[in-house]
């Protein structure tokens, strides 16, 4: 018999997947690794599995206890699942702008759900952040593994992801693309791969509204950068310990609807139901591949989640006419192209 003894056993060793369609007028091969195929579906299980495991390794997580964590939705539901299989407690901060299924799909899994107020800054006791730092003080037995400043968030990218896209691509990798909020995704993964060849090109895709481009670029957290937006998981506005700017080549900003638009795309074309932020990293990382790339590279850019989580935004028409997203050719129905 060939079974998993815990769902935990399932986490990694997701596909690479070629993009056939998005990629028209591009050269070289460009590949998609599909986190989605993770049992959270998305590529935060790996983060959380680390981060409980470490913290069961240093003491600070003892049978029973209480994991408390400011997320945007993945990180609780691969915490929550690694949590079941092992019998601790979740409590999850997020932000209000997250969507509704992100919060109910949580709530499933029995995690406790706290909503606080997305535009606050990070250091007012109602953010996310704060909230959950002081539960970790009132709760006895609880931990808050701090996705932002744990380095066991990057170690996993370090020990799982990396490996997996070098032994997948032979070694053949020239670029490596990715979103960017933690930083683990890129920073982790990409400290791999530059182990193995230091020429290997590393993207950042990054959010208009969000500091990092410019801090790499200049050097200045520049609060003027900083502005409300709605793409989930990328861009912050503070500096995450798990961002190593070493380890970023290139950081590419992408709005909204352009991420929103190709997330479209990757269903329709490529048949990859993908978050919102797998159409940023995309859009991004092509915008950098239709300049850089030679005949003979080979790109991998990751896609953190599913599209189920976005259904009420980025795959809801009304939603995406709302906000001024929606191109009305793309979605001519069969009566438009008949009469
Ligand atoms: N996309 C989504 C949907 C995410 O939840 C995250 C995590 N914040 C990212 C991209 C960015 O990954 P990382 O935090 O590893 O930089």
């Amino acid at each position: 018999m060939q079974y998993y003894n815990t769902l935990i056993e399932a986490i990694g060793n997701t596909p690479l997947v070629k993009l056939n369609s998005v990629t028209k007028g591009i050269k070289g091969t460009v590949l998609a690794k599909v986190e989605y195929f993770n049992p959270g579906n998305s590529v935060k299980d790996r983060i959380a599995l680390k981060m409980i495991e470490d913290a069961e390794k240093d003491g600070t997580l003892k049978p029973g206890g209480t994991i408390i964590e400011g997320t945007s939705g993945n990180t609780g539901m691969g915490l929550a699942l690694v949590a079941q299989a092992k019998g601790y407690k979740c409590i999850f901060t997020l932000a209000d702008k997250q969507s509704q299924e992100k919060i109910d799909i949580l709530r499933a899994v029995g995690a406790e759900v706290i909503v606080c107020p997305t535009n606050v800054p990070p250091e007012d006791p109602r953010s996310y952040y704060s909230v959950a730092r002081k539960l970790n003080e009132d709760i006895p037995n609880s931990i808050y593994p701090n996705q932002y400043d744990n380095p066991s968030n990057a170690r996993a990218h370090y020990e799982t992801t990396g490996p997996e896209i070098w032994r997948d691509t032979d070694g053949k990798i020239t670029h490596y693309a990715a979103g960017i909020g933690t930083g683990g995704t890129i920073c982790g993964t990409s400290k791999y791969l530059k182990e193995q060849n230091s020429q290997v090109t590393s993207i950042a895709i990054d959010s208009y509204g969000s500091v990092f481009k410019k801090y790499k670029e200049t050097g200045v957290f520049d609060e003027n950068e900083i502005y409300p937006y709605l793409t989930e998981g990328i861009g912050e506005d503070i500096l995450p310990k798990n961002v190593d700017f070493d380890m970023v080549d290139h950081f590419v900003k992408v709005t909204d609807k352009d991420g929103a638009v190709m997330a479209r795309r990757l269903a329709r074309e490529e048949g990859l139901f993908t978050g919102w932020s797998c159409g940023s990293a995309v859009h991004g990382a092509l915008e950098y591949a239709r300049e850089n790339l030679k005949e003979d590279d080979v790109m991998v850019i990751l896609l953190p989640d599913h599209g189920t989580r976005y259904l009420g935004k980025v795959y809801n028409d009304n939603w995406m006419k709302d906000h001024g997203f929606l191109e009305s050719r793309q979605f001519a129905t069969a009566r438009d192209i008949i009469t």
